[in-house]
């Protein structure tokens, strides 16, 4: 990170600009993300909150700034593959707004459970195929996932197998 040698433009901030925005504007980590945060909430039609607004969620992360889901610490900006525990703002269906590590975040969107996705406990994952919760050694393991686990659980992981084998057979007897 190099320093432009400027000052964030944010009215009131006395940081260092680290980031260049546009021509003329300027800002230090947080409030380049929070500009990215507003900017992107708006390209996808969510609720843009305000500057003021997105302060006070920052106090629900407390001092070290921790994922307000897995607790983890949070940093404003991430390099190339290591986005995982990049802050980013969740919009829950409830219509209220948190602050959660890119990691939550993603996991929650491709968990297809909305807001119980907070609810989940530790050992527990979703199976987007039977469509339940289970505990996770429910799941084969797959190394090339974030969780390290398969998206459906080994039941349905079995059922799918049997219908692919046997499709395969008769693939083989009639053609
Ligand atoms: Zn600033
Ligand atoms: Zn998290
Ligand atoms: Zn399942």
């Amino acid at each position: 990170m190099t320093s432009l040698n400027k000052i964030c433009s944010k009215k009131g901030c006395n940081e260092q600009a680290v980031y260049k925005y546009s021509g003329t504007r300027f800002y230090c980590p947080k409030h380049y993300r929070f500009t990215q945060m507003r900017h992107q909430a708006k390209t996808r039609n969510k609720y843009k909150p305000s500057f003021e607004e997105l302060e006070r969620l920052l106090i629900e992360c407390g001092p070290e700034m921790q994922c307000t889901n897995c607790h983890r610490i949070m940093i404003w900006h991430g390099q190339s593959r290591k986005l995982d525990g990049v802050i980013s703002l969740q919009h829950n269906n409830n219509g209220s707004i948190q602050f959660l590590c890119f990691g939550c975040n993603s996991a929650h969107g491709n968990s297809q459970l909305g807001d119980k996705y907070f609810d989940l406990k530790n050992n527990e994952k979703y199976c987007a195929d039977c469509k339940t919760i289970l505990n996770k050694n429910q799941f084969y393991k797959n190394n090339r996932s974030r969780d390290k686990l398969k998206w459906i659980c080994k039941a349905c992981h079995k059922k799918r197998e049997c219908k692919r084998r046997f499709l395969k057979n008769e693939n083989n007897l009639y053609f």
